[in-house]
């Protein structure tokens, strides 16, 4: 079966266009026991999925770009004026006015913090990155709040200074343009595509 035809989303005039196909079945297999007996079917299709993110699209533009982009709580009235959230957080949770956009990727690029990590094996449907997974909780100078990302290069160890690297080449506009690497990290130790910034 074709799938030439897989649909495509653009926004016109504040309108979302779709085009093209966005399910498509395929033939199906029986199931059986070891008598020959029909137990049912197995049912393959696959369908695109559309994310919008909304308020957040400038966050993952901004990765593709070499820019790690948190949010500040500017109202003077709450009492977590000046915070800064990472990961970025469109509203400010205490007054829930709408954040300013700011840029953290020197912050980060001076070193962040491994709070605690989780090396995985195991992993979800679709997944794409090398297992094991070495997930990192990075902590930044200043900023109350926590990133979970990965590691691409070396051990994690908590306590450990990373900096971040960036999918700059060929960006997917997804979390995963966005990795860590232990400070001392040469560019050419890199995951291919993947540059300081
Ligand atoms: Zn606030």
């Amino acid at each position: 079966m074709s799938t030439n035809d897989r649909g495509t989303v653009k926004v016109e005039n504040g309108r979302y266009r779709f085009e093209g196909k966005f399910h498509y079945g395929y033939p199906n297999d029986p199931i059986r026991n070891e008598d020959g007996e029909l137990m049912g079917v197995t049912n393959p299709r696959d369908l695109t999925h559309v994310h919008m993110y909304g308020g957040e699209a400038p966050f993952f533009e901004g990765l593709g770009q070499g820019k790690l982009l948190g949010t500040r709580c500017d109202n003077s009235n709450c009492e977590a004026n000046g915070s800064i959230f990472i990961p970025f957080r469109i509203h400010c949770p205490d007054c829930l006015s709408k954040n300013t956009i700011v840029d953290m990727t020197e912050t980060a690029q001076k070193g962040a913090t491994v709070h605690t990590f989780m090396i995985t094996e195991r992993t979800g449907a679709f997944n794409t990155l090398p297992k094991p997974i070495r997930f990192v909780n990075v902590e930044f100078e200043g900023v109350p709040t926590i990133l979970m990302g990965y590691l691409s290069v070396g051990e994690p160890k908590i306590g450990m200074k990373v900096i971040p690297i960036f999918n700059t080449t060929n960006p997917t506009f997804t979390i995963l343009d966005l990795s860590w690497v232990p400070e001392e990290t040469n560019e050419t130790e890199l995951p291919e595509g993947y540059t300081f910034g």
